[in-house]
């Protein structure tokens, strides 16, 4: 019965309650993850973000609201004037863009924090008490004023908290979709509790028929139809920021991972140039060693010239003293300047101490063959490597090494060059040896004489019209430094040096 001075009894359907709430939470998930992705975009990216964020989480909002209301079942008709319904929901976007870009800017201290909460606030009573006042039915809407104070305050500690759990949440951890999904139950409850007050703020006097011009009735398909749509759009809203959130950052890891080899790679170019500089250092030595050898070789044709003259001068029965005296006073001369050299050489070897790590083999044997790279290549020299796995590490001179190897290396291509009618290969093999680890060079070369299989490791023992004839004399002497072996084995075809290192 309806009484005209009684308010209208309203009753709610609570399953409509229970997915008003559902609503709530729902969009409370999507604002706290739309926030994360706000935060994240940068640039143009920023302003669709925010604005599709905003109108996902303000439908989200007002549906909440508008479903809420729904809810309450009167002994009336209700219908609703939609142009006041459509302002609703617009301040509730509004209220929401605000919400979204408070909570995503870099920093957020209490001036913010409460100047956003303020706003929001006031943008949901808004929307809620403006949503209120497109109700049209045979009725006139009182407010109590202490409920209304109550939801507005509601309202506000909503949003406050709202915004400082989703400016917490919006980094993406571990833990976030649990968090975010247990903040969005309590904001959810918080916005009920809200939109609940503010109903039961309003009480409905029976009064004459409503103007019912620009009026709905919402029919339950449509009331339905509002659920559904609603979240469609916040899963949507969300499913797509979760996908393009994965897409930057998988985006972002590939970069990153680009960025660490390019990195990786110029920290290794500029090792093998250091290495390559240290090794033609190495290389030079052959040059020293030529230049010493000239250099003390004058002090000693002086030095035999003048111990001739002198002999000479002694046997005969006058020698002439001055002369002889002179021709000593130059052997002395020339035998300082020979003194003079060699302890330059000795200083200078001071200076290079064996520099011995624990290396891996396979990796030094890479090392070199991107070294002589440009040399093989030129002349057009195949290269096969057969490495074996697991071989002990050595302890060794990586530079001294690296010389013994490219001194092998540039035999070989020596000798394939002479040889013009077959097809060059390299085979530089590794292996473990009863020692330690064994490396094998094999070309296609010319091959060896085999009466001078031993006299090629004596020092200037060279068959080259431009050669010096010490390389295979000094890897010798390093490898035997390193307490390995450096010899040569008849081979089928071309020539085979092979070298050992013990392992301890
Ligand atoms: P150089 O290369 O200056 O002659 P080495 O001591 O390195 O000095 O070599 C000595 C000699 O050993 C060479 O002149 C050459 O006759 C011979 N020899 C070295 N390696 C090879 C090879 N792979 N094939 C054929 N002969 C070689």
């Amino acid at each position: 019965m309806i009484s005209a001075n009684a308010p209208l009894s309203g009753s709610y359907d609570y399953s409509e309650v229970a997915r008003s709430v559902l609503i709530a939470i729902a969009a409370s998930y999507a604002a706290l993850d739309l926030t994360g992705r706000v935060t994240a975009a940068s640039g143009r990216d920023r302003l669709p973000w925010l604005g599709g964020g905003a109108t996902a989480m303000g439908i989200g909002i007002w549906a909440m609201h508008f479903k809420g209301m729904l809810a309450l079942r009167l002994p009336v008709s209700v219908e609703y004037h939609w142009p006041t319904v459509l302002v609703s929901l617009f301040v509730a976007i509004l209220a929401s863009a605000v919400a979204l870009y408070v909570a995503s800017r870099q920093k957020m201290g209490p001036v913010e924090a409460l100047t956003g909460g303020v706003i929001m606030s006031t943008g949901i009573a808004g929307m809620h008490y403006i949503g209120m006042a497109a109700m049209r039915l045979p009725a006139i809407t009182r407010y109590s004023p202490l409920l209304v104070a109550l939801s507005v305050f509601f309202a506000f500690i909503f949003s406050l908290v709202g915004l400082l759990l989703a400016f917490d949440l919006r980094e993406e951890t571990k833990w976030t979709v649990p968090r975010r999904l247990g903040s969005a139950t309590v904001m959810g409850a918080a916005v009920s509790a809200m939109h609940y007050t503010g109903m039961a703020a309003a009480s409905f006097m029976p009064a004459s028929g409503p103007d019912l011009s620009h009026a709905v009735n919402i029919s339950p398909i449509a009331n339905s139809g509002i659920a559904i749509v609603t979240l469609i759009v916040i899963v949507a809203a969300v499913t797509t920021s979760s996908v393009d959130r994965r897409t930057s950052a998988e985006v972002q890891r590939f970069t990153q991972e680009l960025e660490r080899r390019v990195i990786e790679r110029t920290e290794q170019l500029n090792e093998a140039q250091a290495n390559l500089a240290r090794v033609s250092r190495g290389l030079a030595m052959g040059e020293l060693v030529a230049s010493i050898a000239h250099e003390v070789n004058q002090p000693l044709s002086g030095v035999v010239m003048n111990g001739n003259f002198v002999l000479r001068q002694l046997a005969r029965k006058m020698p002439n003293l001055e002369e002889v005296q002179q021709a000593v006073t130059e052997v002395v001369e020339d035998a300082n300047r020979v003194s003079t050299v060699i302890s330059r050489v000795r200083s200078l070897l001071k200076k290079a101490p064996p520099d011995k790590v624990e290396l891996d083999i396979n990796e030094l044997v890479q090392e070199v063959s991107v070294l002589v790279r440009n040399e093989t290549a030129r002349n057009r020299v195949q290269v096969r490597l057969q490495l074996a796995a697991g071989l002990p590490r050595v302890p060794g001179d990586r530079v001294q090494l690296q010389q013994v190897l490219i001194n092998l290396i540039m035999n070989a291509i020596d000798a394939m060059r002479t040889a013009t009618d077959r097809t060059r290969y390299l085979d530089i093999m590794s292996a473990k040896h009863a020692d330690g680890v064994v490396v094998r060079v094999q070309d296609s070369g010319i091959g060896l004489d085999p009466d001078r299989l031993e006299r090629i490791f004596e020092p200037f023992y060279t068959t080259k019209p431009q050669g010096i004839g010490i390389g295979l004399s000094i890897s010798r002497s390093i490898i035997e430094s390193h307490g390995g072996r450096l010899w040569t084995e008849p081979a089928s075809y071309g020539a085979i040096f092979q070298f050992t290192l013990p392992n301890q």
